[in-house]
């Protein structure tokens, strides 16, 4: 069984995301969206509950996709997985320069591991969970950036 690994920290999900999920799920036997924890970034507007609970109610539409989360390294985690396939977004060439140090740094980790890269979609390249939380606190509509029950999630931590 074919399986990519789409990781991340999903905080929260937005419908870039959920754009590469479903182009992933139209490719692999199977799509795992792994919230990791170990993250560099803060420690988030939402628990890792919360996210897994945003992913599993925005993705009813793929069988074939699975939630979870981990602590562990990425090369790590992998591991429990055949040949697995990491799949991460490329929004700009600045995602790009990043994107290629952890790809590279996974492969000298996990031999097993390939990194895929998925081009955004046009309407989704400006998008970013950053984006969503700033916009949030001034109380814009989220409608276009977000499937609905996350944008309610999202106005609810904001106050509103
Ligand atoms: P991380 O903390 O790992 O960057 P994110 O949740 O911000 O976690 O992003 C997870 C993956 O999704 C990354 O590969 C990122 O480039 C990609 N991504 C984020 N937003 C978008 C988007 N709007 N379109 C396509 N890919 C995206």
């Amino acid at each position: 069984m074919e399986t990519a690994i789409y990781p991340g920290s999903f905080d929260p999900p937005t419908l870039g995301h959920v754009n590469i999920i479903a182009r992933t799920a139209a490719i692999f036997d199977r799509v795992v969206v792994c919230i990791l924890k170990n993250s560099a970034k803060d420690s988030g507007m939402f628990t890792v509950a919360e996210r897994i609970s945003m992913l599993e109610s925005v993705t009813t539409d793929y069988p074939n996709v699975m939630i979870d989360s981990s602590s562990a390294l990425l090369a790590e985690y992998a591991r429990q997985y055949e040949r697995p396939v990491i799949i991460r977004g490329l929004r700009a060439l600045t995602d790009f320069e990043y994107e290629m140090q952890i790809a590279s740094l996974n492969r000298r980790l996990n031999h097993q591991i390939e990194t895929m890269m998925m081009v955004a979609d046009n309407s989704y390249t400006y998008l970013s969970s950053s984006v969503v939380k700033q916009l949030s606190r001034f109380n814009k509509d989220l409608g276009c950036f977000v499937p609905e029950p996350v944008a309610s999630a999202v106005y609810s931590k904001s106050g509103f």
